[in-house]
């Protein structure tokens, strides 16, 4: 048996004891998918500039004006709006829906804004950046699919709070997360016994806090990351392969074990 046939050995007998399992995922999920990445060489801000830090306070002094420069920066960032259109989840992302089928994940916290663990079938999730599909008001945090939202008049209002201004859902710069997807997320980690780490290298806070407060309640971490990141020397089980190779791995390992 090599290191990772060992190594899912055991993230398996750790999900298999655990009351609570979280994912937390990344980039490096994405990526699978072909969703290109920000940083590092072919990354979309070294290929095309680093994004505006000053978004949503943009976004506050006028979001009228926010809404009309927002079909011009689409057009382009052409690149990546085509990347994320034809992306489709992979192993990993199916790997996670069945892991919740068969009752051994409770929840999903993601940082991409892609949609893609929706249309893998996973139902548990909270998006810590938003979801590109769909809008939300800044003031009471209600959610709608892009297309159910008319967008005549500019900038929309909330038609349920009334007094509320309508943005896209993804988290921008500057933009705090969204209270309801925070507390949702520390409610998840404070429940969690075993966290796995799916293709993040978790820098990035808040989501850089929640493995730390799951293994200093005495849980156990899972990592799942083709590179080393910061959190390795944190965990007790380290899959160094991709996400759709290694959990799919532990998925069969687990079904097998069932029966
Ligand atoms: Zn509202």
């Amino acid at each position: 048996m090599n290191d990772l046939e060992q190594a899912i050995e055991e993230a398996a007998r750790l999900i298999r004891n655990a009351r609570h399992v979280v994912a937390l995922v990344g980039a490096g999920l994405s990526a699978e998918s072909g969703v290109p990445t920000f940083r590092g060489p072919e990354g979309l801000w070294t290929k095309h500039g680093e994004p505006d830090l000053r978004d949503y306070d943009r976004f506050v002094e006028d979001p009228k004006r926010w809404w009309e420069q927002r079909r011009e920066r689409a057009s382009r960032l052409g690149e990546l709006v085509q990347a994320l259109e034809s992306a489709v989840p992979n192993a990993g992302h199916f790997a996670l829906r069945d892991l919740e089928e068969m009752g051994r994940l409770q929840h999903i916290i993601t940082q991409n804004i892609d949609n893609l663990h929706q249309l893998a079938g996973s139902q548990a999730i909270t998006e810590i950046h938003g979801n590109r599909t769909k809008l939300r008001c800044v003031l009471c945090n209600h959610r709608w699919p892009f297309e159910d939202f008319s967008l005549e008049e500019l900038p929309p209002r909330c038609p349920d709070c009334t007094s509320g201004i309508v943005k896209s859902d993804t988290v921008m710069f500057g933009e705090p997360i969204p209270r309801d997807a925070l507390d949702e997320c520390i409610n998840q980690s404070r429940r969690c016994d075993c966290m796995l780490l799916v293709g993040t290298s978790a820098v990035v806070y808040p989501a850089a806090q929640f493995p730390v407060d799951v293994k200093s309640s005495g849980g156990v971490l899972i990592e799942v990351n083709p590179n080393e990141t910061p959190l390795t020397r944190l965990c007790d089980v380290v899959l160094r392969a991709p996400a759709g190779e290694a959990l799919t791995a532990v998925v069969e390992r687990l079904g097998s074990a069932t029966q």
